[in-house]
């Protein structure tokens, strides 16, 4: 008897409610859809334990992090944002240490795609450039990078920002370089994403010039430099997303010293998230 009940009570609901949770509404009302938040991934370069500049006890690895964990924060504070950091002081973040542990899928997939490269290159379709020299990313490193971007395809990213600061080339690393300032890497004007990642690095120069000078590297002249082979620009055309990698320096400038860095860190945060604004929302004046 009290089963009856409950069956006729549902049955009751069931029927009162089923106009309500109709799949097929008798009209629809045509709302713009808000946009969704822009996604920024932030990559602060090298891995948490190794690669990168050094300079006395001043790790480019280290700073590089420190920069964007603040300009995550400013993003995040932003509803118009949403950030996501490779990694931290704790190292990388469980979305990315998991999707590297598919090393043998992402290097397959760099393998297809390099193959693919190779092929437009022998017909005329691309171009090979040359663009200033790096120091060659060590197996470990490439995968990292590889999946980065292949990720970053894959979970609807809207830009990547990697984080990095330069170093001179030289016999003493004890003493400071020749070099100074700060510079800007995007994908070479043939791959897809070149043209947008040039917009955002525009800005970004813009913004970073109110405080601080262009690189005095003259390979580095201009400023905003276009890169074919960095796997972080999409090498073998391995990234559709926009994408730009921003130098801040040279590792042994003062402003990258202990005393400093607090100050440095704050504004470089502020002047690359600034440039965002900017470059995504240009009626926004800064
Ligand atoms: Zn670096």
């Amino acid at each position: 008897m009290h089963k009856l009940y409950i069956l006729a009570i549902a049955l009751l609901a069931i029927l009162l409610l089923a106009p309500f949770t109709s799949p097929t509404p008798f009209f629809s009302e045509q709302k713009p859809e808000p946009h969704k938040p822009f996604r920024i991934l932030i990559v602060p370069g090298h891995e948490p334990e190794t690669g990168g500049a050094v300079y006395l006890d001043r790790k480019e690895r280290d700073l590089v992090v420190e920069i964007g964990r603040r300009l995550g924060e400013l993003l995040v504070a932003d509803s118009r944002f949403e950030a996501v950091m490779t990694r931290d002081a704790n190292g990388f973040d469980p979305l990315f240490s998991l999707y590297f542990e598919n090393a043998d899928k992402i290097m397959d997939w760099q393998y297809q795609k390099k193959v693919e490269a190779i092929a437009k290159v022998d017909s005329g379709e691309l171009v090979e450039v040359k663009g200033v020299e790096h120091n060659s990313a060590s197996k470990e490193a490439a995968t990292y990078l590889y999946g980065i971007n292949k990720w970053s395809d894959e979970n609807g990213v809207d830009f990547i920002v990697h984080l990095h600061i330069n170093d001179d080339t030289r016999k003493n690393r004890k003493i400071p370089g020749k070099y100074s300032g700060f510079a800007i890497y995007i994908p070479e004007k043939q791959f897809s994403n070149s043209v947008e990642s040039r917009g955002f690095a525009e800005e970004v120069k813009k913004s970073l010039e109110k405080s601080y000078k262009p690189s005095t590297l003259k390979a580095e002249e201009g400023t905003v430099l276009e890169a074919q082979e960095l796997i972080a620009m999409g090498r073998y055309g391995t990234l559709d997303v926009p994408a730009i990698l921003i130098e801040y320096g040279y590792i042994y400038e003062p402003i990258f010293g202990k005393e400093k860095f607090d100050e440095t860190s704050t504004n470089m945060a502020e002047k690359t998230y600034q440039a965002i604004v900017s470059y995504l929302f240009p009626e926004e004046q800064l």
